[in-house]
């Protein structure tokens, strides 16, 4: 009964896949805004696992969620002429699990039996760039599993604190909240009310 309940809720959300009717829909980020750079490690090795942990460099998230995140994206392009740059929207819960796997503190990579935001497509990596595509310096790389990467880390130039500042600045305005230990980590407001997915990214 169980196996037929979870067959039918995937069913139903891979539907919303090709049907993206509603603001709770899985989309692809560029159908929303195909001017969002994307910078997908998790569809290379070139991340914390040296493992390729998606089969597409496509970005997916709930429509809100995109939608909220084209909005802080095209503030930055019309005051700066930046750009945000998306390293990770949703993530399936079978890949949260070959994460904890490899790196299982709950600090960086979230517990796989309580789920990650990633999980229920409420959640982004993100990063600002400039007019020629070079990163604004946010003090560490993405993924820094170090203090050095927590967004309020003292020892810092001014440069970096003020990127950091305009980053959280702009997407708390439209909707979305930091965490203290990843400057590049924001959960959509009220992302409990989405739920936890394990389709596979298409
Ligand atoms: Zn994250």
């Amino acid at each position: 009964m169980k196996t037929i309940k979870i067959f039918a809720i995937q069913f139903l959300v891979t539907f919303s896949f090709l049907n993206a009717q509603s603001d709770t829909s899985i989309v692809p980020l560029w159908q929303i805004d195909s001017t969002i750079v994307t910078d997908v490690r998790y569809a290379t090795t070139n991340n914390f696992t040296g493992k390729v942990l998606y089969p597409t460099d496509k970005v997916y998230a709930r429509k809100i969620v995109a939608e909220a995140l084209s909005k802080a994206h095209q503030e930055l392009l019309a005051k700066y002429n930046y750009r945000i740059k998306i390293f990770d929207g949703y993530r399936p819960l079978s890949v949260q699990r070959t994460m904890w796997e490899i790196y299982p503190d709950d600090r960086y990579v979230a517990n796989p039996a309580t789920g990650s935001r990633h999980n229920r497509g409420a959640a982004v990596d993100i990063t600002i760039i400039d007019s020629t595509g070079t990163q604004l310096d946010m003090g560490t790389e993405y993924d820094n599993f170090t203090e050095k990467a927590h967004y309020a880390y003292p020892d810092l130039p001014k440069d970096v604190i003020s990127n950091r500042k305009l980053l959280h600045d702009t997407m708390i305005k439209y909707g979305f909240h930091p965490i203290t230990t990843e400057w590049w980590h924001f959960d959509f407001n009220g992302w409990k009310r989405f739920s936890i997915l394990d389709v596979k990214i298409p």
